[in-house]
């Protein structure tokens, strides 16, 4: 198949996530940050993920990584679109659920609340979730070695090295509330972990 299907497909998921993030980042600009968990390691691994996030686009604009290509196929192509269309739909739920609580990094904010509804009743991370599942598609959709797999691995490291210190961080905050919420919900997959 023509590798501009791909193409296509992989520019308009990307745009779309922009899209949903870019309110929210510039909301979080306006709400004073009360406690930071910003450190060498989360300036690290945000960075590894633009990279990663660039990828696919400098894949689709230049011939740097044709090297790494491989033939496009229909069944990957469309279960791969499929995922990435859930995934964008999680990674917006999980966004409006949030709201003025979601950060980039590990903060909490004034006024920070604790959310369990929406979403964040099935996993305690669905936006971590939404992104493994984007990531999962990308790899099926772009038919290049380098470019395909980028945004998983980003994603399995920031997630590897980030998720025990957020959740520790929430627990500091939020004390019986956050262990209660721990209790009685999965870290990422509804009903098994
Ligand atoms: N890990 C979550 C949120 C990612 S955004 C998810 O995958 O859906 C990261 C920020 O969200 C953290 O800095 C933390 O302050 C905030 N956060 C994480 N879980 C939260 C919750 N249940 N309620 C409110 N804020 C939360």
């Amino acid at each position: 198949m023509n590798p501009w299907v791909a193409k296509a497909v992989i520019l308009v998921a990307s745009l779309v996530m922009v899209v949903i993030r870019a309110p929210h980042g510039q909301r979080s600009r306006t709400i004073p940050v009360v406690k930071s968990r910003k450190g060498l390691q989360e300036g690290v691994l945000l960075t590894i993920a633009w990279i990663a996030f660039f990828l696919p686009l400098i894949w689709i604009a230049t011939p740097v990584f044709a090297f790494a290509d491989y033939p496009l196929h229909p069944i990957p192509l469309v279960v791969g679109t499929l995922c990435l269309a859930l995934g964008l739909w999680l990674f917006y739920q999980s966004h409006a659920d949030l709201g003025p609580n979601w950060s980039i990094s590990l903060e909490v904010r004034e006024h920070h609340q604790l959310v369990t509804r929406g979403v964040y009743r099935w996993v305690r991370h669905p936006m971590y979730l939404s992104l493994f599942i984007y990531s999962a598609g990308q790899a099926l959709v772009l038919p290049n070695w380098l470019a395909g797999p980028s945004y998983g691995i980003a994603m399995a490291l920031l997630f590897a090295f980030r998720v025990r210190r957020e959740e520790h961080m929430m627990l500091e905050e939020f004390g019986s509330d956050y262990e209660m919420y721990r209790a009685t919900t999965k870290r990422l997959i509804p009903g098994v972990w």
